[in-house]
């Protein structure tokens, strides 16, 4: 193996110290403060974040600019080298970091090792691929614009017209909180790839496995000011970077409210801005649709993750003849299945939610349909032995992690389109399941909220399948399936779910500026 491939990492949250890594070395805030962090399992303090602030990101962006000319004359090969030595090391730690993410964020370890940490390794093995093959690519696409120039009227045919492809200059990579890990790299990967050099400002509510990978950056010979990754709140590091002069990019992913404020204040300054927001996706079930299958997979577009993802099922439209026998299937299947509590163990099915204030957050809207009339239900095993206590809100007490933030699988019927339930994002483990009669109820019911991001269809008919599928208002539209995934496929939102598209090609779209070079051929 080669040498650069190895790194020792913490295996225990207690040896974890949070500190920010600035020009490849690791500092302490300069204000000397930190914010305080929670395993959401336990309600225990685990390590706390540094509370950056202006001078931190100055700093990392100062690192970050003078290391831009270096690393974006790299050749593209070089840069995926060590995109490839990131990739092993986050293979080699795999089973450490998923079990600390889980820690930080209530995940369980079995979906992170499965899902979210060969993820991140696979954005970079396929960046690195992109631009050691890419390099091709770039040069048969000036070939196709040479040819186009000779039939366009306002080059002459002396002249030669290419495009290029550069790197745009300091990117900021502004992250969330549900999947940790993998938001940070779903960016880093393609945006240093294509050299940009960047500074990360991960969400201070989950940071410890962002913190791991600055060691693994550094073991990839990731040479220094290239990544930046400074911990803190959105207010006092993330908009110091958004407007900071010399940043000349902004990827965000997170909440639309965010969303926004970040769109105004980078678009203002003339940035490129790339917005990934939140959802409300909806799932239209026809009455010929394979109702096992829908039912297995609506437990899971519900609940996974705690229902913290932000194409979670959590409108799902069911034609009137199959409501009740759905309603049926889902309480006697979802009581069954789905175990609630500790994150480690692999029975569990889901976690808790991150912090005490989304379980806040979330018991509301579920204490707000109560308020409203609406049917609540909390789907919980009743011979399950580890929970000790239901409360009237969906709060789940669970034996041996009574300090925990758990929150019942959760099902809201008879319930108003119009109601903040179900118009707003509620990002937890409730889902409100609603009767329609017409193929046209269901799609202008699916369409009817200020989200864009996810929606699928469900049904035995070909026809009407692809018919629904490309009427429904979302970014990504699953038929007869949900979270089907394919890295290569553009993501992104509609409306207040986000204004761009990344993954595979659309990312180096986004992570480069285009320009058309023409040439007088002599
Ligand atoms: P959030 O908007 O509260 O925070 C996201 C990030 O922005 C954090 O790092 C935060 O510190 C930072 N931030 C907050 N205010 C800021 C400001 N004024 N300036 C600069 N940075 C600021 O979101 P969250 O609660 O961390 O994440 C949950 C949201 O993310 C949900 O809405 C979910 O749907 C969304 N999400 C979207 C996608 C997607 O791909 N569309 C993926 C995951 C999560």
């Amino acid at each position: 193996m080669d040498k650069c491939c190895t790194v020792t990492l913490p295996t225990e949250m207690r040896d974890v110290k949070i500190q920010n890594y600035i020009n490849g070395e690791w500092a302490a805030p300069s204000s000397g403060a930190y914010l305080k962090n929670y395993n959401p399992a336990t309600g225990m303090e685990i390590a706390p974040i540094p509370d950056s602030k202006s001078a931190d990101i100055n700093n990392a962006v100062a690192a970050a600019k003078s290391a831009f000319p270096m690393w974006s004359n790299m050749p593209g090969v070089e840069r995926a080298v060590i995109l490839n030595c990131i990739a092993d090391l986050i293979d080699q730690n795999c089973e450490m970091l998923a079990k600390l993410e889980s820690q930080d964020q209530g995940k369980t370890v079995v979906s992170a090792t499965a899902i979210d940490i060969p993820l991140c390794a696979g954005y970079f093995r396929q960046f690195a691929k992109y631009v050691t093959e890419g390099i091709r690519e770039t040069e048969s696409s000036m070939k196709v614009a040479c040819t186009l120039s000779s039939i366009n009227m306002m080059v002459p045919s002396s002249q030669l017209a290419t495009t290029q492809h550069v790197a745009s200059g300091v990117a900021a990579l502004i992250t969330p909180w549900n999947f940790p890990l993998l938001m940070v790299c779903e960016k880093l990967a393609p945006c240093i790839a294509v050299g940009n050099t960047c500074v990360v400002k991960p969400t201070e509510l989950t940071s410890v496995t962002t913190y791991l990978l600055t060691h693994i950056l550094n073991a990839a010979g990731v040479p220094k000011g290239v990544v930046n990754i400074v911990f803190g709140s959105g207010v006092n590091a993330g908009e110091p970077l958004v407007k900071h002069p010399d940043v000349r990019l902004v990827s965000f992913t997170g909440g639309s409210v965010t969303g926004s404020k970040i769109g105004a204040m980078a678009g203002g300054l003339f940035k490129r801005v790339s917005l990934e927001l939140g959802g409300k996706c909806p799932s239209v079930v026809f009455s010929d649709c394979d109702l096992e299958h829908a039912i297995t997979t609506h437990i899971r577009g519900a609940y996974q993750n705690q229902g913290e993802i932000c194409l979670a099922a959590c409108r799902q439209y069911v034609q009137r003849d199959i409501y009740e026998q759905f309603l049926d299937g889902f309480r006697k299947q979802a009581r069954q299945e789905i175990c609630v509590g500790d994150p480690a163990s692999p029975k569990t099915f889901y976690g808790p939610v991150v912090t005490s204030q989304h379980m806040e957050k979330v018991t509301s809207y579920i204490r707000l349909a109560q308020e409203e009339g609406a049917k609540v239900e909390f789907l919980v095993n009743p011979n399950d032995p580890a929970i000790m206590n239901v409360s009237d809100d969906g709060r789940l007490t669970i034996k041996g992690l009574e300090g925990g933030y758990f929150i019942a699988p959760t099902l809201i019927t008879n319930i108003k389109q119009s109601s903040r339930v179900m118009q707003e994002e509620i990002f937890g483990p409730v889902v409100c399941v609603v009767p329609f009669d017409t193929e046209e109820e269901g799609i202008q019911l699916a369409n009817d909220t200020k989200y864009g991001l996810g929606a699928s269809v469900w049904t035995g008919d070909q026809t009407r399948l692809g018919r629904v599928m490309r009427q429904l208002n979302a970014g990504n539209v699953w038929g007869n399936s949900w979270l089907a995934w394919d890295d290569c496929m553009p993501f992104g939102g509609m409306g207040c779910s986000g204004t761009s598209r990344e993954h595979g090609p659309w990312s180096l779209e986004f992570y480069t500026e285009t320009k058309a070079l023409y040439t007088h051929r002599m």
